[in-house]
């Protein structure tokens, strides 16, 4: 079939790999001119570790990952108040968990097409028409062609949900909490390999530093209602105003915001979609079922549902109504359940009073404890899924 995907992130490429594979006609079209570079990292484990161990990239990721020593909490006085071990973490995951840059996994991703799926950046769909027998996409550049079907991994404000299935917001779960994400060169203090967190009641903010000098920091706070979209200054501004007040080093890391080489804000919020998909056209990753950044497995998801699908496509010879409902199947429950877990993870981030703030800081504490830490890292590190067996090429 020729299948067009819109949105190279992470889900994008990963459905593009495995649908060569199975020896579909694809295309990639991604919005931006380039790959994103740089941003923020992210924590990639669960069942989306083993679909990259299938597509042959997890050596890549080690390399380029971080390995993190420690996870430590610190008062507003920068002193550490409860820490625990990573590798803890690691090892409750089998081995199968790497810290990487967000752009470093969707970069190796993409590489493993190896320059053989059709790839348009700077472009978008403005229009999908599907008339039951293909879909017509107008391009935004004025270009029009025909797909069989058109796949939205075009993250959480996907354009191919809105032209598909409807605005926005009939389908988000707001979480009430802002997050901002950017790094900065030359920042000091630097500690290597320890992601250093200080929280108050209402905000949080995490510090860690990257190769190269650069450190990232990533900023939690309590918000409710609508943030500037695409306007970084009036962005920059709003954190500034929220942030004023907040203890630890966060005078200083407001100071040097002017000089940040990259800058991402956005609501924490879930995608809950009645469907994935409606007639030709199908969703995945967070343009699908978004679970948020307090979930921490975005990306996992994003590729599990990217592989499933693919080989629901190649399981349905072609049917694929037939295999957009097994892919759903095979997939919702698990996913919602993931999002209503990271919903009740909000206080855990942003404590909305000071007896949860307590609370908090008295479980990070005891997660340095090893017996309270394999029970809850044993927990959450399983994926209740097992994955189909690799499609025939
Ligand atoms: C601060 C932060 C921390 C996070 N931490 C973690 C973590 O620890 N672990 C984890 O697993 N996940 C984490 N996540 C979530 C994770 O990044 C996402 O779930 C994941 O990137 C989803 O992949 P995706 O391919 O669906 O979407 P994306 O990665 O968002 O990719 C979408 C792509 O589509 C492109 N695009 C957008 N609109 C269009 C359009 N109209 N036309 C064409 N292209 C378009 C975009 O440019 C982008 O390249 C975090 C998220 C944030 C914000």
């Amino acid at each position: 079939m020729r299948v067009l995907i819109v949105g190279a992130g992470i889900a994008g490429p990963t459905l593009a790999y495995w649908l060569r594979r199975t020896g579909h006609d694809v295309t990639l079209v991604e919005r931006a001119p380039r790959l994103r570079e740089g941003g923020y990292v992210v924590d990639f484990w669960g069942a989306g570790f083993e679909v990259a161990e299938r597509i042959g990239i997890v050596p890549r990721l080690r390399d380029e990952g971080y390995r993190f020593r420690e996870a430590r909490e610190v008062g507003g006085d920068g002193r550490r108040i409860a820490h625990f071990d990573p590798q803890r973490v690691i090892d409750g995951a089998a081995g199968r968990y790497v810290t990487i840059g967000r752009s470093d996994l969707s970069r190796a991703i993409y590489d493993a097409l190896d320059g053989d799926v059709e790839t348009i950046f700077g472009d978008t769909v403005a229009a999908l028409a599907d008339d039951g027998g293909r879909v017509g996409v107008t391009f935004q550049s004025g270009a029009e062609r025909e797909f069989d079907l058109v796949v939205g991994a075009d993250g959480l404000h996907s354009r191919v949900r809105a032209l598909a299935f409807g605005p926005e917001r009939e389908f988000e779960r707001h979480l009430d909490i802002a997050v901002a994400a950017f790094d900065i060169d030359g920042y000091r203090p630097r500690d290597e390999l320890v992601a250093v967190m200080h929280t108050e009641v209402g905000a949080q903010a995490l510090r860690i530093a990257l190769r190269d000098g650069a450190t990232m920091f990533c900023i939690m706070f309590r918000h409710e209602g609508e943030l500037p979209v695409d306007d970084v200054t009036a962005q920059q501004d709003l954190l500034r105003e929220r942030l004023t007040g907040f203890g630890w080093e966060m005078p200083q890391i407001l100071a040097q915001l002017p000089q940040a080489r990259t800058f991402y804000m956005d609501g924490a919020s879930q995608m809950l979609m009645p469907s994935w998909s409606r007639g030709r056209i199908a969703l995945v990753g967070d343009a699908a079922a978004c679970p948020s950044l307090l979930a921490g497995q975005g990306s996992a998801l994003a590729m599990v549902e990217a592989y499933v699908l693919a080989c629901a496509l190649a399981e349905a010879s072609g049917d694929h109504r037939a295999a957009f409902a097994d892919y759903e199947n095979r997939l919702a429950g698990l996913v919602r359940r993931k999002q209503d877990g990271a919903v009740g993870l909000s206080g855990a981030f942003v404590p909305r009073n000071r007896m949860m703030l307590l609370l908090r800081n008295a479980v990070f504490g005891l997660m340095g404890v090893p017996f309270i830490e394999n029970l809850a890292i044993g927990r959450s590190l399983r994926d209740p899924i097992e994955l189909p067996p690799v499609p025939a090429g």
